[in-house]
């Protein structure tokens, strides 16, 4: 699994619930527990139409992993520059497979991206990031996986209804017990879906009657595909794009259709005009002036696979690149400070208090959190632009190293 399906679920890692879990994990009474635990799942199971054969074939002789805490505890945590992570998904090795893997594919992209409305590009890039092409997939038993985070109450009900959604997978859609292998976190195969997304997005483009994303490279790329289509992406309004911000620009605009921000001044890096039509949000990663994007809904679509700005921009760049755009134009700062997701959730909690309609506490960012942080900054003077600046941390209390 690749930093960025691990980006995932850093949201979901408590450190004091994982260090609880591991204390617990060597006990005897645990295994007690454990079974405890299998017997409530087995009623809600029962409920939902598992037959007590599917549950046991899924659940026989599964007992919790240590190894899945520990995995779990290794987790990466935010704070990465957003420019290094960015250039280390995008790297050249895999700007250079995805073109191979492009060509290959060429004849089932051309066909998935009509049906779907997808870029292939994109579809490559996810691909590409999420298993590096299918090269890189894990062999955890997702049963045990699954299991393990339930039973520790992680991010509960998340991997308990994931669980159950497993079961669900192994009794009616032919996945054999043995191909349930995936990341210690139990995101499967070359697409890395969880269950519940393997049951709404993934889909049978060989024709074999069943959504094979572990080794069917036409099944996977139609699953990418179907997903960014389900989650609303829009056919032919692009992902957005690098811009320069003029001389004078007022910060506190933070929105605008393309026209509007053509008015404004603002340019494409890469040169050509802006479209005609479309809205845009102007994002800076690393704080103004630059690097600086316009992204559109698409970009918020990306995040909708993989809840990170750094993930949906990474993907969009190796997209691009695969397109054979050029790299992003602008340097990203030397002090290229991302928050840690400490700090996130400490600065999502500040503003709440402040009145401000916070909707996420586990530390992710959408744009309107940002345009409240525009206001925030506001008040104190600092250049409204939407980036959480160790300035504006400790202006607001929070510690920063
Ligand atoms: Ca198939």
């Amino acid at each position: 699994m690749g930093i960025a399906v691990q980006f995932k679920h850093i949201a979901q890692c408590a450190l004091v619930c994982a260090s609880v879990l591991v204390a617990s994990a060597s006990s005897g009474a645990q295994q007690q527990s454990f079974g405890a635990f299998l017997a409530a799942l087995w009623s809600d199971a029962a409920k939902q139409g598992i037959t007590r054969a599917s549950f046991d074939a899924g659940l026989a002789g599964v007992a919790p992993d240590p190894r899945v805490i520990g995995a779990m505890q290794r987790q990466p945590e935010y704070g990465k520059p957003f420019g290094s992570y960015v250039a280390d998904l995008v790297s050249a090795n895999r700007i250079a497979v995805g073109q191979r893997k492009s060509a290959q594919w060429a004849q089932t992209l051309r066909v998935v991206e009509a049906k779907f409305g997808v870029p292939a590009p994109l579809i490559v890039s996810i691909w590409g990031i999420e298993s590096s092409f299918g090269e890189a997939q894990e062999h955890w038993d997702v049963f045990r996986s699954l299991a393990t985070l339930a039973f520790a109450r992680f991010q509960h009900p998340l991997f308990r209804d994931e669980l159950l959604r497993a079961l669900t997978m192994l009794q009616s859609k032919g996945v054999a017990r043995a191909q349930f292998l995936g990341s210690w976190a139990g995101a499967m195969g070359q697409a890395q879906f969880l269950p519940s997304s393997y049951l709404r997005y993934a889909v049978d483009f060989d024709g074999d009657g069943r959504a094979d994303i572990w080794s069917s490279v036409p099944d996977v790329l139609a699953s990418i595909a179907n997903y960014l289509q389900k989650s609303g992406w829009q056919s032919g309004l692009p992902w957005g794009f690098e811009v320069i911000i003029p001389n004078g620009f007022d910060y506190r605009q933070s929105r605008g259709t393309f026209r509007q921000w053509s008015d404004r001044g603002v340019r494409r890096a890469a040169g050509g005009r802006l479209p005609d039509i479309g809205n845009a949000i102007l994002f800076f990663p690393a704080g103004a002036p630059a690097p600086a994007f316009l992204v559109t809904d698409n970009f918020n679509v990306i995040k909708l696979f993989n809840n990170s700005d750094a993930y949906a921009m990474a993907a969009a760049e190796l997209a691009d690149r695969l397109s054979g755009l050029s790299p992003i134009h602008a340097p990203w700062p030397v002090h290229d400070f991302q928050p840690s997701r400490v700090e996130r959730m400490a600065l999502q909690k500040t503003l709440a208090a402040r009145g401000y309609p916070v909707h996420d506490f586990t530390g992710h960012f959408d744009f309107d959190f940002r345009d409240d942080i525009r206001k925030v900054q506001l008040e104190y003077g600092m250049v409204p632009d939407g980036y959480p600046s160790p300035a504006l941390l400790k202006q607001l209390g929070i510690a920063v190293p």
